[in-house]
C-alpha cells in the first residue's frame, strides 16, 4: 500500500455534508383508486370479485387497489391471448408487428419520467435507478427486439422459425418494468400473443404499460395484464391455452412450475436465483473494484438475482479493500427513493425485510462479524442498513443462501483455484464478476466459473443485445439477444442435412 493509500484510509469521513432534499415530484404519476384486469384491450371487473392493496414500501402508504385474478379470470385472458393470436397477430406482417414495438419503445422513452417515478414509488428503489437504468433498458430492449421481427429468418439461417402461440409470463417484484420488457418485448416479435402476471407487490407499472399498449394501437389481445398473488401465477403455469411459460423469480417456484410442466409439451424458461461470486486479484485497481463491489451489491437494495453477494477476495489485499469498501459505505444515503439523492431506497416488503432480517441474524449466530454504517432508518417503511459481514465461513447461510437484500458475505483465497473452487461451490450460477488487470487471467477464470454471465472489472452492466441466464438452479434458457429468441420460436427442422 502506497502513503497516500494508508492515509486516505485514516481520513476522517466528513460528518457534515448534508445534502439539500432533492425529491422528483410525484405530480406526473396519476393513480386510479381501484384496477382491474387487462384483458382483451380493455380493464374489466375480476370475476373472482376479490382486490387487493398495493403499498408504497417506503411510506407503507396504499397506492391502490388491485384485482385478483381467479381461474375463471385466467380462462378468459388466455382465451384473448388465443383470440388475438388466430385472428391477426400470428398471421400479420412481420415488419408490421416490428412498428408495433418501435412504436411501445418510443412512447416508453416519452413517458419515461413517469414510469420511474411510478417505479420508485411501488418498489421502493432509488428514483436514480429507475430513471437512469430500468426505464433505459426497457425501451433498449422492445428497440432492439423490434429490429429482429422481420429478420428472423436471417437470426436462425437455415431454419424455418415460427411463432408458438400464447406466451405465460410471470415476473418478479425487483425489476417490475424492466422484467416485464424482457419477456413480452421477445414474445411479440417472434408473433406470440402474452398474458403476463406482474408480482403482487409491483403490479403498477405493468397497469400502466396498458396505456402504452393502447397508445401504440396494438390490436386487443395481443398483451393481456392479470394481477394477482402466487395463486394467479399458479393458474396461469397450468392452463392449457397456454404454449409456454417464461418465468422469474425464486428457484423454489421455479421447481414448483418444473414439475407441473413436467410431460405437457410446453416451453419453459425459468431465471432463477443467484448467489454470485465477485472475486477480486491483488493486482485488481482497488477503488475501481469498490465501486465495482458496492454496485454488485446495494443496486437496488440487493434485490438483484446476479447481485454479487459473496465477495472473494485475495488474502494478500484483504485489509486495504475492506477497509476502503467500510469508508466507502459510510457515504451511501439511504432514504426517500423519490429522492435524487438517495444510493439505497426501501426493502420492497415487509416479508423480505423479515426474511433479510432473518438471515442477518443467522450469519451473527454462525460467527460472522459485521459491520454497518452508521446510518438512521426512516420510522415508517421498510428499510435494512448496507451490511458487510466478514469472518464468514462457506458452509454458513449468509454464504449459501441467497439473501436478496443489502447484504454482502466476504470471504478469502490465495490461489486462483481456490477462487474457483469456492466460486463454484453453490447450488446457483448466474453470474460472477473478476477484478485483475491481467486478460489472461479473465480468460482462464471465465472458462472456470460455472455462470451464465462472467463480467470482467465491472458489475451488473446490462444490454439487450446479450444473453442472459444461468446454470443448475438458477434456471435454463436465455433472455436477450438472439438466444432471447429462441425459446418464442419453433424452429422446425434445419434444412441442412448431414452437415
Ligand atoms: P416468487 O418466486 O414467489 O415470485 C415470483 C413470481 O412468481 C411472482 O409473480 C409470484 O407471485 C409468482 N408466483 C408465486 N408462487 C407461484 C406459483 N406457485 N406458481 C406460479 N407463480 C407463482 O418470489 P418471492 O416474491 O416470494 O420472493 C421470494 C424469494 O425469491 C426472494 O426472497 C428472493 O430470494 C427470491 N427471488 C428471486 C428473484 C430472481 O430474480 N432471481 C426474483 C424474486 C425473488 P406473487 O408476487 O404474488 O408471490
Amino acid at each position: 500500500m502506497t502513503d497516500l493509500e494508508r492515509r486516505q484510509d485514516r481520513a476522517p469521513v466528513p460528518a457534515g455534508w448534508e445534502y439539500a432534499p432533492a425529491p422528483e415530484s410525484r405530480d406526473i404519476v396519476t393513480l386510479e383508486e381501484r384496477y382491474g384486469l387487462f384483458i382483451g384491450g380493455e380493464f374489466v371487473d375480476p370475476r373472482s370479485g376479490e382486490y387487493f392493496p398495493t403499498l408504497n414500501p417506503g411510506t407503507e402508504e396504499q397506492l391502490a387497489e388491485v384485482a385478483q385474478a381467479g381461474p375463471e379470470d385466467v380462462d378468459l385472458a388466455v382465451g384473448a391471448a388465443r383470440e388475438a393470436y388466430d385472428n391477426g397477430w400470428s398471421s400479420i406482417s412481420p415488419a408490421e408487428r416490428a412498428k408495433y414495438l418501435f412504436r411501445i419503445a418510443r412512447i416508453l422513452q416519452e413517458r419515461s419520467r413517469e414510469f420511474a417515478v411510478l417505479e420508485s414509488m411501488n418498489g421502493g428503489k432509488p428514483i436514480r435507478e429507475s430513471r437512469d437504468v430500468d426505464l433505459p433498458l426497457a425501451a433498449a430492449h422492445f428497440f432492439y427486439y423490434a429490429g429482429w421481427a422481420d429478420k428472423l429468418e436471417y437470426a436462425f439461417p437455415n431454419r424455418r422459425p415460427r411463432s408458438i402461440g400464447v406466451a405465460g409470463q410471470i415476473i418478479p417484484w425487483n425489476f417490475p418494468l424492466l422484467m416485464l420488457a424482457w419477456k413480452i418485448a421477445p414474445a411479440l416479435a417472434a408473433g406470440n400473443t402474452v398474458v403476463l402476471k406482474p408480482a403482487e407487490t409491483t403490479p403498477l407499472t405493468a397497469l400502466l404499460f396498458t396505456d402504452v399498449v393502447r397508445q401504440a394501437e396494438l390490436p386487443p389481445g395481443v398483451v393481456n395484464i392479470i394481477t394477482g398473488d402466487g395463486r394467479a401465477g399458479a393458474e396461469l403455469v397450468k392452463h392449457e391455452g397456454v404454449d409456454k411459460i417464461a418465468f422469474t423469480g425464486s428457484t423454489e417456484v421455479g421447481k414448483a412450475i418444473q414439475r407441473e410442466l413436467a410431460g405437457t409439451g410446453k416451453k419453459l424458461t425459468l431465471e432463477l436465483g443467484g448467489k454470485a461470486a465477485n472475486i477480486v486479484f491483488d493486482d485488481a485497481a482497488l477503488d475501481q473494484a469498490v465501486e465495482g463491489i458496492v454496485n454488485g451489491i446495494y443496486f437496488n437494495q440487493g434485490h438483484v438475482c446476479c447481485a454479487g453477494s459473496r465477495l472473494l477476495v485475495q488474502e494478500s489485499i484483504y485489509e486495504p479493500l475492506i477497509a476502503k469498501l467500510k469508508r466507502r459505505l459510510t457515504t451511501l444515503r439511504l432514504g426517500d427513493p423519490l429522492d435524487k439523492n438517495t444510493d439505497i431506497g426501501a426493502i420492497n416488503s415487509k416479508q423480505q425485510l423479515d426474511k433479510i432480517t432473518e438471515l442477518v441474524a443467522a450469519g451473527e449466530e454462525e460467527g460472522a462479524e459485521i459491520y454497518q454504517p452508521p446510518c438512521r432508518l426512516p420510522e415508517k417503511g421498510y428499510w435494512f442498513a448496507p451490511t458487510v459481514f466478514t469472518n464468514v465461513a462457506q458452509s454458513y447461510r449468509i454464504a449459501q443462501e441467497e439473501i436478496f437484500g443489502p447484504v454482502l458475505s466476504v470471504l478469502t483465497f490465495r490461489t486462483p483455484d481456490e477462487a474457483v473452487e469456492k466460486a463454484n461451490n453453490t447450488a446457483y450460477g448466474l453470474s460472477a464478476g473478476v477484478w485483475t488487470e491481467k486478460g489472461s487471467r479473465i480468460l482462464s477464470m471465465a472458462q472456470k466459473l460455472r455462470a451464465g454471465v462472467i463480467w470482467a472489472n465491472t458489475f451488473n452492466r446490462f444490454d439487450p443485445t446479450s444473453p442472459f441466464g444461468g446454470f443448475k438452479e438458477s434456471g435454463f434458457g436465455r433472455e436477450g439477444g438472439l438466444h432471447g429468441l429462441e425459446p418464442y420460436l419453433d424452429l422446425g427442422e434445419s434444412e441442412v442435412r448431414g452437415g
